[in-house]
């Protein structure tokens, strides 16, 4: 059996894999500081020449801010598999604070931990050791077969961490090139640490800025109290009536182009263990405040938003200043799902707020700020299927369809820029601390990790 070959070959190599994964972790590419220049150009030559080694064309791709990795192999030539795109990150974030760090966040190590062996090092697990868990499997496959299981793309990115000022360009500049069947990107985790899931759904947003205009000047309570229009009660009462009772959003056609979950998501869903109880508590709260008709996660990862991120006006310092304030602000943003049109919220939220003011009062609207739709992969393709049945296979628990509550960019990316799904597959667990002190990948996550893409590409490739 070919694939067991391979899987045998992957638990044989892990002693190899993590001392390859080490060497990368030991270079300090820090995309947003420019004193890491260098070093974001050495990891990705790094890449490209570990790919090379494997049979990849890979090529480290100069932009105006970090390189790009891009590297094309081919299967055996009667392959009648998918090509597919992985998508990866070597860039990491700074390490400070530094004195919070048990170790040199450079200087990678495996530690014997109470829930087992982890690899301890900035980007070990957020994004090299991830990235690292799929170029590991296509190595296992080399060795066992002599060739790539199929016409592979992989692209890694550099400036993931920073913004990724690049990314959209040179994804228009090299769309051809880039294009593939299915994209697969490695850069989220485990549901719950544990059970294996592949996020195909992806909320939007719209961020909306308003501005309440009341006297063209601020006023005295005692002298005008009573008398003038207050921009900050113009201002409540716009926002207290952005939803009903039950929490649901008010706006005209809110909910026109929201779709229901499909009955097998929904059923997928009701199994899989969420602990809202815990998830709440862990925050300090006790009830969850969306529609009350909905369950959790389906607040979390299928119903929309409209939620108040800022608001201020009038007299804010310490002790009291009784003043009737010119205007007032507030910043709302919602969550979009389905096929919610960014521009149509928009558009609906500034006419509520215009039907809303009262005599003398105005609204100004702005600056608008990157609004994004939703990203809803097509699970219809058999693909998503084989990859779900793989992972279940190698993890021996159930695999399901997930939502993700915040945006990740890349992924809409792919649709837009390039029309291609995408798999959003990760291997990481929420104690990993990315972004933070310590940061860490559990030995296994790694090891079924590499395991798992085996399995899909054996499937898919
Ligand atoms: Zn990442």
């Amino acid at each position: 059996m070919s694939l067991d070959a391979v899987l045998s070959r992957i638990d044989e190599m892990l002693p190899d894999a993590l001392e390859r994964l080490s060497a990368l972790l030991r270079i300090p590419s820090i995309s947003t500081d420019p004193a890491y220049k260098a070093d974001c150009a050495r990891a990705a030559d790094w890449l490209a020449a570990d790919l090379a080694g494997l049979g990849f064309k890979a090529e480290s791709r100069p932009t105006p801010g970090h390189p790009m990795v891009v590297a094309h192999g081919e299967g055996p030539s009667s392959g009648e598999g998918r090509h597919l795109l992985f998508y990866g990150h070597y860039d990491v974030q700074p390490v400070d604070p530094l004195e919070l760090w048990h170790r040199d966040p450079f200087d990678p190590a495996i530690e014997e931990t109470p829930k087992g062996r982890v690899i301890r090092a900035r980007g070990s697990s957020d994004d090299k050791g991830q990235l690292m868990t799929f170029i590991e499997a296509c190595r296992a496959w080399k060795a066992v077969h002599g060739t790539l299981p199929g016409k592979l793309t992989i692209f890694l990115e550099g400036e993931e961490e920073s913004g990724s000022p690049s990314l959209v360009p040179f994804m228009k500049e090299n769309a051809r090139e880039l294009t593939a069947d299915v994209a697969l990107i490695c850069d989220t985790g485990l549901h719950e640490d544990k059970y294996p899931a592949i996020t195909t759904m992806l909320r939007g947003m719209v961020k909306e800025q308003v501005t309440i205009h009341a006297a063209d000047k601020d006023l005295h309570s005692g002298m005008y109290g009573g008398a003038a229009a207050n921009p900050i009660r113009v201002l409540a009462k716009i926002l207290a009536g952005l939803h009903d009772d039950s929490g649901r959003v008010t706006l005209p056609g809110f909910y026109d182009d929201v779709d229901e979950l499909p009955d097998a998501i929904r059923a997928q869903w009701q199994k899989l263990p969420f602990d809202h109880a815990k998830f709440l508590g862990d925050v300090g709260l006790s009830v969850p405040a969306g529609e009350q008709d909905r369950t959790p996660l389906e607040m979390l990862w299928s119903r929309p938003t409209c939620e108040f991120n800022g608001i201020t006006g009038g007299y804010t310092g310490a002790g009291f200043k009784t003043v009737l304030p010119a205007e007032a602000r507030a910043k709302v943003s919602f969550r979009l799902v389905s096929r919610q049109d960014p521009g149509k919220i928009s558009a609906a939220f500034r006419a509520y707020v215009r039907s809303m003011l009262p005599p003398d009062c105005t609204a100004d609207f702005g600056p608008d700020d990157g609004n994004s739709p939703a990203s809803v992969m097509e699970i219809t393709d058999p693909a998503f299927e084989a990859a779900r049945a793989a992972l279940s296979e190698e993890w021996g628990l159930p695999t399901a369809y997930v939502g993700s509550g915040g945006s990740i960019p890349i992924a809409g990316y792919f649709k837009s820029v390039l029309g291609m799904d995408a798999m959003l597959i990760g291997f990481a667990r929420d104690d990993d601390q990315i972004h933070s002190p310590n940061e860490k990948y559990d030995v296994e996550s790694f090891h079924k990790g590499i395991r798992s893409w085996a399995r899909i590409l054996a499937r898919l490739a």
